[in-house]
């Protein structure tokens, strides 16, 4: 056996055995193209069966052997020009014309015998013109589609070309006397576009993973933040779009189940949801049938939403539920401006995104549920905080009292008629207001949680917050050194709370000073913010403690020598209205030892009258209730 007839041999196994599989195919998938394909590689497999047995019966050169070969090859670029109608659609005189022209070129083959060489002049003619009219139409084709299919549409367009290539070179070969050459290359070029063929038609299955890897590589590249984007909606339609770019399809649809009321919501395009019962849609059958569906034409399989599909330019839809196990997420549906051509393909690849798409939204779910068990956790850990702080804090108080109470009750009992003990009602008395202190400490902190804690905020000159202040503790005997502005400065603020903030860092000042001097306040302004400075000599605060001291319930190493009444409430409170009113505070060493206090409040604007209150504002919405609320709440 010659190198060439090996080749020729191998070629017709390749051509009978492709014939076979898109035959069975055709069987599995009535479709048009399914048949066209069958046609195109009957046609080829016919002429090769025919021509052995021919030779083998030794009837290769009867007139009616050499007419029914040319018939049955000359169907082949006929079956061609009915696959280009089929992949894309062909203008209608081309089909009809096609079909003419086969009519015509096949009645010719009969004519051979008479006049062989114009006969096989107008069958190369036609095998080039139909071959690279669809060659064309296939490339054309293969630019609007991407992924495997684009890649199966070339290897197509490049088997036609060389198919035609390799029957106009055995004619011509055999026009121009036998030539050998022309002879082999005739037979690769064969080779090769069977090959193309396979991979176009029936692409083995590594070839077809090659292919895919791409498509889906970028769908997960695309839509893996989708763990991370915390609203429903905004995933949904980031992977909808990652899902239509990975099979470059007009759009996709996915829909989220809410199973206990048999709806599917899918994400509409300004901000909300549109809401459907779980069976409508051809999405809506895939979810309900738990099964992938293909309609090749939306508006005929579902009729009564023909409109959407109109409008979504979903000609034809592919549909596969998303499900994680046993649980049913949702459907994702992607459309296309025809029926998919290789649409086993399609499937494959739907169905490897529904599975990606089902473990992202597993872990969204997990992380949301991770999330709210922090938020309990953090809950759970506030309540116990808060009991320990308030069972501790409120306990030595109510000793006291109720020592100094039973003390009393039990001297009344032996004496009726003994002298009140003066200082004994005014230890219940102190330690009574204490406790009162206390619970309004921890319930403002509690309110401070809440929308409406902040007050009507007015023009206010920062001055007269300071004079209050120092005016109150002038009261009690204490002088404080203030430096302010001889010019008003003005914030918009809710006054009481401001006084609030500075009676509360002026107390502390006292409370850690021991017998250091007196507190200083400085009022000015910095950079567009007005600055209150509450200055003292005290005991300091640890550089690392420095932050944590307005956290809630935090007391700092150093407090517990001077002091241990108190939650570690105040600055945690004071931190929540500066930074309600857009402020700022924090701590810094006062040079020379002791702590300052800063607190930063925006500027302006200025009051119709100097010092007077005037332009009332909303309180700006506070957050919406903590943890610590819940925590108080329960407790
Ligand atoms: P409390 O005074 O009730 O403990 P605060 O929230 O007012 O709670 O203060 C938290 C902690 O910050 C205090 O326990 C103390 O350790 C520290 N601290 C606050 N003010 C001063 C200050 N002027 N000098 C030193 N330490 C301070």
């Amino acid at each position: 056996m010659t190198a060439i007839e090996l080749i020729s041999l191998v070629n017709q196994l390749l051509f009978v055995g492709l014939f076979v599989v898109v035959a069975a195919r055709a069987i599995r998938v009535r479709s048009r193209a399914s048949f066209d394909t069958a046609l195109l590689f009957g046609s080829i497999a016919a002429v090769l069966g025919i021509s052995r047995l021919a030779a083998a019966a030794e009837m290769a050169g009867s007139p009616i052997v050499v007419g029914l070969l040319l018939l049955l090859l000359n169907l082949a670029p006929y079956a061609m020009l009915r696959l280009v109608d089929d992949f894309s659609s062909t203008p209608r005189w081309v089909q009809v014309v096609g079909g003419a022209t086969y009519l015509v070129v096949a009645a010719l083959g009969f004519a051979f015998q008479v006049a062989p060489q114009p006969v096989e002049l107008a069958m190369i003619g036609w095998f080039v013109a139909v071959g690279g009219y669809a060659a064309a139409a296939f490339i054309r084709e293969s630019g609007r589609t991407r992924g495997i299919t684009r890649r199966r549409m070339m290897a197509v367009a490049s088997g036609v070309m060389l198919f035609i290539a390799a029957i106009v070179i055995v004619l011509t070969g055999t026009l121009v006397a036998a030539n050998p050459v022309l002879g082999i290359l005739g037979q690769v070029a064969a080779l090769a576009a069977v090959l193309s063929f396979f991979g176009g038609f029936a692409p083995p299955s590594w070839l077809r993973r090659i292919w895919r890897e791409p498509d889906l590589r970028g769908f997960i590249e695309r839509s893996i933040h989708v763990v991370s984007i915390a609203d429903d909606r905004l995933a949904i339609i980031e992977l909808e779009q990652a899902a239509a770019a990975a099979f470059g399809a007009s759009g996709a649809s996915m829909g989220l189940a809410d199973e206990t009321r048999g709806i599917l919501r899918y994400p509409d395009g300004e901000s909300g949801w549109l809401e459907y019962p779980d069976d409508q849609f051809i999405a809506g059958q895939a979810y309900r049938q738990q099964h992938r569906v293909v309609a090749g034409d939306a508006v005929i399989a579902d009729p009564d939403h023909a409109d959407v599909y109109e409008q979504n330019a979903a000609r034809a839809v592919i549909a596969a539920p998303v499900t994680a196990g046993d649980r049913r997420i949702g459907v994702l549906a992607v459309f296309a401006e025809r029926e998919p051509i290789f649409v086993e393909d399609d499937l494959w690849l739907l169905q490897l995104i529904v599975d990606q798409a089902a473990v992202l939204l597993e872990a969204r779910m997990l992380a949301g549920d991770a999330s709210k068990l922090r938020g309990r956790e953090e809950a759970a850990r506030l309540k116990e905080e808060f009991l320990s702080a308030a069972a501790h804090d409120l306990r030595t108080p109510l000793t006291v009292v109720l020592g100094q109470a039973e003390l009393l009750e039990r001297r009344l009992a032996r004496d009726p008629e003994a002298r009140i003990d003066a200082a004994g009602v005014a230890r219940i008395a102190g330690e009574a207001r204490r406790l009162r202190d206390l619970i309004s400490e921890l319930l403002d902190a509690q309110r401070l949680e809440q929308p409406g804690a902040i007050g009507e905020r007015v023009s206010t000159d920062l001055r007269l917050v300071i004079d209050a202040v120092r005016g109150r503790h002038l009261e009690h005997g204490l002088s404080l050194e203030v430096a302010e502005p001889s010019d008003p400065l003005v914030s918009l603020v809710d006054r009481k709370r401001i006084e609030q903030v500075v009676d509360n860092l002026v107390e502390n000042a006292l409370k850690y000073t021991a017998d250091a001097a007196p507190p200083e306040i400085e009022l000015g302004s910095d950079g567009g913010v007005a600055r209150i400075s509450v200055i003292d000599h005290g005991i300091g605060i640890p550089d690392a403690e420095r932050v944590r001291i307005f956290e809630r319930f935090y007391r700092a190493t150093n407090a517990q020598s001077i002091t241990d009444t108190g939650m570690g409430l105040g600055l945690y409170i004071c931190r929540r209205i500066v930074e309600e009113h857009d402020g700022r505070i924090w701590v810094e060493p006062t040079p020379g030892g002791g702590s300052t206090f800063v607190v930063t409040l925006p500027l302006g604007p200025a009051p119709p009258e100097p010092g007077v209150e005037a332009a009332v504002v909303e309180p700006a919405t506070p957050p919406g209730a903590g943890p610590m609320a819940e925590a108080v709440a329960d407790a």
